[in-house]
């Protein structure tokens, strides 16, 4: 529910507010904003009896916010969010970002040389894996914690910023310390535990949805990061589970609209785990800005037939800087452009 403050109401009035919430046995939030000044009430199962809170001083009025998710919903929050990253680097303003790298960091050269040539081709952010989600066991899991360092440095060399996955509580821990976009992959998706983690951590959240999760159920894993007060969260389509077996995954577009519309949040698109074959990346990730992604997450490697996971989906990297070209010319075309490469620290 949210409570909407009159045009000018007094820092007293928004207190009284908040403690009669308090005192109902909820939480409150205030949220000024530029327009106007709002309380969030949050914690309720069912519907709130707002009778005490329309009367009292400074209110306009009550909206009950009818979707489960609530902070994550366009009606909380009307405006979109735009995550600030470091060196000026935003998501879900008018810039789309693009975010690429291996699918496993494997060595210090790989990491490195990759991520000079994404950037080459006009990435911003590196991304890679040090903890991998494998389906076998016996597949490579990916370096751990050395793979962080070896983000570092490319950090450090290149300026890209960095994407990385955590998948368990210490891992948000290491992966917060050192990479700008904490990432929550799909097998995680509705991991509780970790959402309520990583909803503490400090730094931006990107989260993948579900392989067989609805977008309904997407937003509501948000929920559980805003709910910990990580505002900062942008959210993923990397494809779901379909009868079909002629990709990898059944790569949903249309859930790029639908979230803009039910949320204020970012949505970027993987088609390289959404489509997982190389040459459906490049027609789904210019779809995929068509129809208005945030940004695009790719596969990329200095050479994917020696990657150590993931090679069949990964681009080579000429093909990428053809993407790129291609992803600007698109995101022109719908009065966006495509975000320049930070300098860190800025
Ligand atoms: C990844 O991006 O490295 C990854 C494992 O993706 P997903 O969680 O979408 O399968
Ligand atoms: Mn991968």
């Amino acid at each position: 529910m949210l409570i909407v403050m009159r045009h000018g109401a007094t820092a007293d009035e928004v207190q009284k507010v908040v403690s009669v919430i308090e005192e109902m046995g909820y939480q409150a939030t205030p949220m000024p904003g530029a327009q106007r000044t709002a309380v969030g009430l949050v914690g309720n199962d069912g519907r709130v009896d707002a009778s005490r809170l329309e009367g009292l001083p400074g209110v306009q009025e009550v909206i009950h916010v009818s979707k489960p998710y609530k902070q994550v919903s366009r009606e909380w929050r009307p405006e979109a969010t735009v995550v600030k990253l470091a060196g000026g680097v935003t998501v879900g303003g008018t810039e789309v970002v693009a975010m690429a790298g291996p699918c496993s960091l494997e060595t210090e050269r790989q990491v490195l040389e990759s991520a000079r040539l994404v950037k080459e081709a006009g990435a911003v952010i590196l991304r890679g894996g040090a903890w991998k989600p494998r389906s076998s066991p016996y597949s490579f899991q990916g370096l751990g914690r050395p793979g962080l360092k070896l983000l570092a440095k490319a950090r450090e060399e290149t300026g890209l910023l960095i994407c990385t996955e955590a998948m368990d509580p210490d891992g948000v821990g290491w992966v917060s310390e050192m990479a700008d976009i904490v990432q929550i992959g799909a097998r995680n998706m509705q991991n509780f535990s970790l959402l309520k983690v990583a909803g503490r951590c400090g730094k931006p959240i990107l989260l993948k949805r579900g392989i067989s999760a609805t977008i309904v159920e997407l937003l509501l894993s948000a929920e559980y990061l805003l709910a910990e007060g990580n505002h900062d969260v942008i959210l993923c389509e990397r494809g779901v589970r379909s009868f079909d077996t002629m990709t990898r995954n059944l790569f949903d577009l249309t859930a790029i609209p639908v979230v803009h519309k039910l949320s204020h949040l970012p949505i970027i698109a993987d088609p390289s785990h959404g489509t997982g074959l190389r040459d459906k990346v490049i027609p789904m990730a210019r779809a995929a800005i068509a129809a208005g992604a945030d940004g695009i997450m790719v596969e990329v490697h200095p050479n994917p037939e020696a990657a150590l996971s993931d090679g069949a989906q990964t681009l080579y990297p000429d093909q990428f800087t053809q993407l790129m070209r291609e992803v600007r010319i698109i995101a022109e075309a719908i009065g966006r452009r495509v975000a320049e490469p930070a300098v860190v620290g800025a």
